[in-house]
């Protein structure tokens, strides 16, 4: 990893990566019930923060949208933040399935979904 970037101090680092304003909040929130070294970086790619926990391995990846904690090899929890593009892009919820409403080629009404008019 040649090309990330260091920083002296959490709040640099933060400064840096330009997270929404209310993400940087939740995210200072999140870091106030943890201790963490001071020492971070971010990934050439500009992705993410990675953090240390302090006294222990545990890393934290600070996302533009979410955090990823890393308690161990497999252990991943991951934080949504209140912006995202995981919640506004994901989730197509209903989408595909709101149909408009067609007009009954017989009488000209609106008919239900079920495309079967009621009047006729
Ligand atoms: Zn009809």
């Amino acid at each position: 990893m040649p090309d990330r970037r260091t920083f002296d101090t959490i709040e640099a680092a933060l400064e840096a990566f330009n997270l929404p304003s209310d993400n940087l909040a939740a995210v200072r929130d999140h870091l106030s019930e943890r201790e963490y070294e001071q020492r971070c970086y971010i990934v050439s790619s500009g992705q993410y923060i990675g953090l240390k926990e302090a006294g222990s391995l545990k890393t934290v990846y600070i996302n533009r949208g979410f955090i990823d904690y890393r308690d161990g090899e497999n252990d991943w929890t991951r934080i949504l933040l209140p912006s995202n593009k995981i919640r506004d892009g994901g989730y197509t919820q209903g989408k595909g399935y709101q149909r408009e409403a067609q007009a009954c080629p017989n009488c000209g009404s609106r008919m239900p979904l079920s495309g079967v008019c009621d009047l006729c």
